[in-house]
């Protein structure tokens, strides 16, 4: 039987990661983890608890309800979209979680250490059977610094921005959602969330020292897809 082995896909923020890790995870059979779908889960949970007013996240609050087990994240396998679905407390909230509101704060709460601390745990345990592919900021730097295959992904803002805007622009419903989409909002968005990713005290987005550096910026997924396929191989043997 081929090892099982730790995949840590870790980079900025609408680089294609998830799309190439969720590929992989399929090809060769792993369980395939979205880090960020749980911190942008806190964040909605924040949002609908009223604990994150524009004066700013009611600290105290958010770490009394993370104490009490209030937030309860969990992913279900969808057979229709061949994808998991992100749940908090029962709830289905894949939709919610993708919505700009959400990218607009979700930087800020997964600067909180209490918030970190959590979801680390959390993600520690999903991998202790290895078999995993997780893509986030500090995969191979905190939460498996031991992962047998890391990369980093990057490409320029740009670039991220016209995919985010291209996905979001796919998922709309109605021409009201689609009127509401901004380019030059999502350029910020992403530029924002990169700034504040990098620069916190804990777990920064970093590459790790051995992690190898992927800039897709002018590849198609195919060929993104191909190329770590063929590291994982390389990998296993
Ligand atoms: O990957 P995604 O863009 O959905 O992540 C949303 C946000 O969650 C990131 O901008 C980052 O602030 C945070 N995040 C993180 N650590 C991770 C995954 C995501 O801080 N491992």
């Amino acid at each position: 039987m081929t090892k099982k082995i730790i995949i840590a896909i870790d980079g900025h923020s609408s680089c294609g990661k998830s799309t190439m890790a969720k590929q992989l995870a399929k090809e060769i059979g792993y369980v395939y983890v979205d880090t960020g779908a749980m911190y942008r889960a806190v964040t909605l949970y924040a949002m609908q608890k009223g604990l994150y007013p524009d004066s700013g996240i009611k600290e105290a609050e958010l770490k009394a309800a993370i104490d009490a087990g209030k937030i309860q994240i969990g992913f279900k396998f969808n057979p229709e979209t061949g994808r998991p679905d992100t749940y908090l407390n029962g709830q289905k909230v894949e939709n919610e979680i993708r919505q700009m509101d959400v990218s607009n704060r979700v930087s800020p709460i997964a600067a909180l250490p209490f918030v970190r601390a959590l979801l680390t745990e959390q993600q520690q345990a999903m991998g202790r059977e290895k078999g995993i592919v997780m893509d986030g900021r500090d995969i191979g730097t905190a939460v498996f610094p031991q992962a047998e295959l890391k990369v980093f992904v990057t490409a320029t803002a740009k670039v991220r921005a016209q995919r985010r805007y291209d996905e979001l622009m796919g998922k709309a419903q109605t021409q009201e959602e689609k009127d509401a989409l901004n380019f030059e909002e999502i350029l910020k968005n992403v530029e924002e969330r990169d700034y504040i990713d990098s620069h916190r005290e804990v777990a920064p987005l970093r590459k790790a020292d051995d992690a190898l550096v992927l800039d897709n910026s002018e590849l198609t997924r195919e060929e993104q897809s191909a190329w770590l396929l063929e590291r994982y191989k390389k990998i296993v043997g």
